[in-house]
């Protein structure tokens, strides 16, 4: 047994050797990666070109503190995400994670307030359907009860509203642009409840991931959401750390949403596990605000804008853009979605098969008809996920997909470079294991 210790104690198979969509582990078995760990390796694990530029980089700078310097690598890697970002975005501030990037982005909404005049706002709202990471700020914007139980005394008030979740949530005969627009008039009611005044921003995932399963809002949703936080001078903060990066079909999750944020977060694919990075990026306008007050964003770790990170980063999004990638994702994603729909469509324990792009989900229930969860105690997604990794596949099932407790899903997010075989086999793997997981 060794002495590292994560989030599980079970001994977990040792991993040695990474290529392609496959990594290898000490014994010998190979594992096809169908969920990219947690939606990360977007360029599978032996990239030659995401190699060869943290390389060169090592050769030439490991590190250069930025309270001192900026560098080559984190400035061309700021402006390639700046040039591809939705409009308005003009700004780049790099981390080392998820978690990081949203802590940054809910400092920087408060110190934009703070610095044009409006110091009552401090008010978060965010969905109860959400994960925007494990530390202590970011966990306080998450609405997955589990996950924030045993911390709740630790942790800064946030509301949480209902998440835009068809599958559950819309109404018999309700149309979805209906729907869409009920779901989003929540924000509002809320803001309302709450006193606009106090309202500093509201943070959403466009498409749910870790604690829903890869669930995209309905057409028009995010729309009435930004025309919400505009009436109220509330900012819009966008967690695409799961979903950005090209995972759903374009290099932004919003774009298909139709809004731009004012403050966008993203993190895995960005360095697409060759390195640990993230970014927040925000509009000129909140950045001015504060180089005009007080000069600068009071915040920074050590390792920010760390350059062999960012060197990876900018080879990610080079060979993303460069070789064509996002049409990719949205013809795999395609035949992905068609191929789960082919062999669980009809299974009596799927409930739902959605997503977008390589960014799928697929909903377990007890009963199909009336979508009856399955008895947490039964620990279905743990059970799917111990025989999966027993067929040799990687796939991402969690819990608390109806409310952070009750619910199971699998999350799927191949590497883009997944070919329609793989796919196949990916399906096949699944398929067996979710019948495993439940006879068990
Ligand atoms: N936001 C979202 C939407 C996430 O999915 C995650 C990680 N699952 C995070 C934030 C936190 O990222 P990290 O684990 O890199 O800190």
């Amino acid at each position: 047994m060794g002495h590292v210790f994560g989030r599980s104690n079970a001994q977990l198979p040792r991993a040695v050797r990474g290529e392609g969509c496959y990594i290898h582990d000490a014994e010998g078995r190979v594992y096809l990666d169908g969920s990219g760990g947690a939606a990360v390796s977007c360029l599978g694990h032996s990239d030659p070109d995401v190699r060869a530029a943290i390389h060169a980089q090592l050769d030439q700078l490991a590190f250069a503190h930025t309270g001192f310097f900026t560098s080559e690598a984190a400035e061309s890697l700021a402006d390639l995400l700046v040039e591809h970002a939705p409009e308005g975005i003009d700004r780049v501030y790099l981390l080392s994670g998820g978690s990081e990037s949203v802590e940054a982005a809910i400092k920087l909404a408060r110190q934009y307030f703070l610095e044009t005049g409006q110091p009552q706002r401090h008010r978060v709202i965010a969905r109860r359907q959400s994960y925007h990471g494990n530390t202590l700020g970011a966990l306080a914007a998450g609405g997955n009860a589990w996950r924030r139980e045993k911390y709740a005394p630790l942790l800064v008030e946030t509301s949480h509203i209902a998440p835009c979740y068809e599958y559950r949530l819309r109404e018999e005969g309700e149309s979805a642009e209906a729907y869409g627009l009920r779901a989003a008039d929540e924000l509002e009611a809320e803001i309302q409840r709450l006193g606009a005044e106090s309202v500093m921003a509201f943070i959403a995932e466009p498409v749910v991931g870790a604690t829903a399963g890869a669930v995209p809002a309905v057409e028009g949703y995010f729309k009435r959401i930004r025309e919400i936080c505009d009436r109220h001078g509330v900012l819009l903060i966008l967690d695409e750390v799961m979903c950005g990066m090209g995972r759903t079909g374009t290099l932004f999750a919003c774009e298909q949403d139709g809004v731009s944020p004012d403050i966008v977060t993203i993190a895995k694919g960005l360095g697409a596990g060759y390195m640990p990075i993230g970014a927040m990026l925000c509009t000129a306008q909140i950045y001015e605000a504060i180089a005009e007050g007080s000069g600068a964003f009071q915040h920074g770790h050590t390792y920010h804008g760390h350059p062999l990170a960012a060197a990876a980063g900018r080879a990610v999004l080079t060979a993303i853009l460069g070789r064509n990638l996002l049409p990719q994702v949205r013809a795999r994603g395609a035949y992905l979605q068609a191929a789960l729909t082919d062999t669980l469509g009809q299974h009596p324990h799927v409930g739902d098969i959605r997503g977008r792009g390589l960014f799928r989900g697929v909903e377990l229930v007890a009963d199909r008809d009336a979508k009856t969860p399955f008895d947490p105690a039964l620990k279905i997604n743990a059970k799917v996920k111990r025989f999966a990794m027993d067929e040799g596949l990687i796939c991402y099932p969690a819990g608390g997909t109806l409310d952070g407790k009750h619910g199971d899903h699998v999350l799927l997010a191949p590497p883009f470079i997944i070919s329609e075989e793989q796919i196949g086999e990916l399906v096949g793997k699944l398929s067996r294991a979710i019948d495993r997981a439940i006879a068990a």
